[in-house]
């Protein structure tokens, strides 16, 4: 039996390919590409616009897969949940957060994670499977489906990506180029570039590849203010280290004239990173870096060895950046009423033995996105 080809998640170039494939001219991408993200149809027999001969034979040679919902909540604050299963069984989640005129979607890109850090319960659940483009474009096609079709509700309610769930975006990097491009792609979301933003804790040589690729927003995970602390608390930085990151960074910003500064995402970690001497390290390390700095404080879950500084010391951290001429957030928890808040989301693998406690709460780094 013919094995039938995705749809969902190909860029444009992948849909040209495919539309030559089956004899068709490449016009048909766009049809299909705004009949899928704009209009939200996924039924070829829905798709008027198209001959019935292509309908049919897009029935037979196509499909457009996606994982199942199996749970989503509304929160009080108008932040969405969304648990999506995969083919695998494996589950992941994606969260809606509005904030005025604007609505973040922070979306996953593996199942679990290779990279340890310590204090990210997904990174203690291991490495489980890569999100395929489908997967990680589903997790767009879902949230925004909640809102109905943007024509007919007057608005596009997901203005804004982080590639910040689950996994490292560039460790999966194929996948996630491909995505991006759907997002970005004016026949699909038409997200604007400065407003997707991925997400890494400091993979140099990708992030010098990304460039490459994409022009999109960047935002570097360093919770530390030295390779020493960072070691201990990011281990890919022994790999990795500070300096190298930071050179990779700029690079990838020379590349883009209009890109001018990395986020940087420092998750405030009670006692550890927090003191008075890191907040002045951290002015030394960054003096010349192009960035803003948004401060996280840590969301506790279950046996987690950290705890969340209280608003005293996060207020002094920030007075000194701030005093030191960064812009300097501190980011706010949303969506607790449904378990949406960082750290508070549940991945779950289909390997019931590994359900245990340390990974329900896997951590999500929502940032508000403000380059
Ligand atoms: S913080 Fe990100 S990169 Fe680190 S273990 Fe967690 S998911 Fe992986």
């Amino acid at each position: 039996m013919q094995t039938k080809t995705n749809l969902l998640g190909l860029s444009r170039t992948g849909l040209d390919a495919f539309f030559q494939s089956i004899g068709e001219k490449k016009f048909r991408t766009k049809q299909l590409m705004q009949w899928v993200y704009q209009r939200q149809v996924v039924d070829f027999d829905a798709m008027t616009d198209l001959s019935v001969q292509l309908r049919e034979k897009l029935k037979t040679t196509a499909s457009l897969a996606m994982p199942i919902v199996v749970h989503k909540e509304f929160s009080t604050d108008g932040t969405r949940k969304f648990v999506l299963e995969l083919d695998s069984g494996n589950r992941v989640e994606a969260v809606f957060i509005p904030e005025g005129q604007r609505g973040t979607l922070c979306i996953s890109t593996q199942v679990g994670c290779a990279l340890d850090c310590k204090f990210c319960s997904t990174g203690k659940q291991g490495f489980f499977s890569d999100l395929t483009s489908a997967e990680i474009v589903s997790q767009v096609w879902i949230a925004a489906q909640s809102f109905g079709v943007p024509e007919n509700i007057g608005h596009k309610p997901v203005t804004n990506i982080v590639l910040m769930g689950m996994g490292e975006p560039l460790l999966n990097f194929g996948p996630c180029i491909e995505a991006i491009h759907v997002m970005l792609d004016d026949f699909a979301y038409s997200i604007s570039k400065r407003r997707l933003t991925l997400s890494t804790s400091g993979i140099a040589p990708k992030i010098r590849e990304l460039a490459d690729h994409v022009d999109v927003a960047l935002a570097l995970s360093l919770h530390a203010p030295n390779d020493e602390l960072h070691d201990e608390i990011v281990p890919i930085n022994k790999k990795y280290p500070i300096q190298e990151v930071l050179d990779a960074c700029r690079e990838y910003l020379s590349r883009f004239s209009a890109r001018k500064r990395v986020i940087i995402e420092y998750v405030l970690l009670d006692g550890v990173n927090d003191k008075f001497e890191h907040a002045h390290q951290l002015v030394k390390l960054l003096q010349d870096f192009p960035c803003k700095i948004n401060l996280i404080p840590f969301n506790p879950f279950p046996h987690a060895p950290y705890k969340r500084p209280n608003g005293q010391r996060i207020q002094k951290f920030k007075d000194v950046l701030a005093q030191a001429g960064f812009v300097t957030t501190v980011r706010t928890t949303r969506g607790e009423d449904i378990d949406a808040a960082c750290g508070q989301l549940v991945g779950q693998v289909a390997d019931k033995t590994r359900r245990s406690q340390d990974w329900q709460a896997a951590v999500w780094k929502k940032m508000q996105p403000s380059v």
